[in-house]
């Protein structure tokens, strides 16, 4: 019943031809229509993505917006600039922006509420450090960044958006999370969703693992009931590891 969704964050990676060689390659053969497809790309190459992947069903997203709907924000970029271009997703929160560029839970739930005002659908992320996993401390650090991230939303825009779990430690390093511990800790987001909510929204919102995914894994991922999808960085970046993990979510 949940549509499962395959994201790809390419980070700080590609130029527009890098991006666009990416896409063609993609687009070589169909994609399961049973897999929403998300790339998430570098500003620069936003409007040639979303060009190049209409009618393919990939939906094209940013890696951040800005809260403030216009203004004195120098360096910064408005929902309303990307709804303009046909952008359709954006990440919010991500570990590597809360470390190293002070994004807070609160500029997190401002960004979130933002994005939904405008359309867009936010994928907000969610993950414990590893110095907080060792110590015991997951769920309470999970369960408190989901909390505040949502703080003021409705049922139906929470439907909506999409949750990542990312552990910190698992993030780039090759290193991911067994299957077992992100299916526990995704069914306690869902419950914590229920919670704040009820069984019909947590029922509905898409709640994806990211952290080292390669084609290799994807599947043991896939296999844990809550768990809808993934959020990919390095493994997204080559079109055919791409390809072959949008296929195992079909
Ligand atoms: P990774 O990154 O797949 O390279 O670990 C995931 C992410 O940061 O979203």
């Amino acid at each position: 019943m949940r549509i499962p969704v395959i994201a790809g964050n390419w980070k700080m990676h590609k130029t527009v031809k890098e991006a666009l060689s990416f896409l063609s390659t993609l687009r070589s053969e169909p994609l399961p229509g049973n897999v929403e497809t998300v790339i998430c790309a570098p500003y620069p190459s936003l409007p040639a993505l979303v060009e190049a992947a209409e009618g393919s069903g990939i939906g094209i997203g940013a890696q951040n917006l800005h809260w403030a709907e216009e203004g004195a924000y120098t360096g910064e970029v408005s929902a309303r600039m990307l709804t303009d271009i046909g952008v359709r997703y954006v990440i919010i929160g991500h570990s590597e922006r809360r470390t190293y560029f002070a994004e807070t839970d609160e500029s997190v739930n401002r960004k979130g509420k933002t994005a939904l005002k405008h359309g867009l659908v936010p994928i907000l992320c969610v993950g414990e450090s590893l110095e907080e996993r060792e110590s015991g401390k997951t769920k309470h650090v999970v369960r408190e960044q989901v909390v505040r991230a949502l703080d003021g939303l409705a049922s139906e825009e929470v439907k909506g958006l999409i949750v990542a779990y990312e552990p910190v430690w698992a993030i780039g390093t090759g290193r991911a999370s067994t299957a077992e511990d992100a299916g526990e800790v995704i069914g306690f987001i869902r419950r914590t969703v229920a919670d704040l909510y009820d069984q019909q929204v947590a029922g509905e919102v898409r709640i994806l693992y990211g952290g080292s995914v390669k084609p290799g894994n994807i599947g043991a991922f896939l296999a844990e009931a809550d768990i809808d999808g993934a959020l990919v960085g390095g493994a997204s970046l080559d079109p055919e590891s791409f390809r072959q993990l949008v296929a195992a979510a079909a």
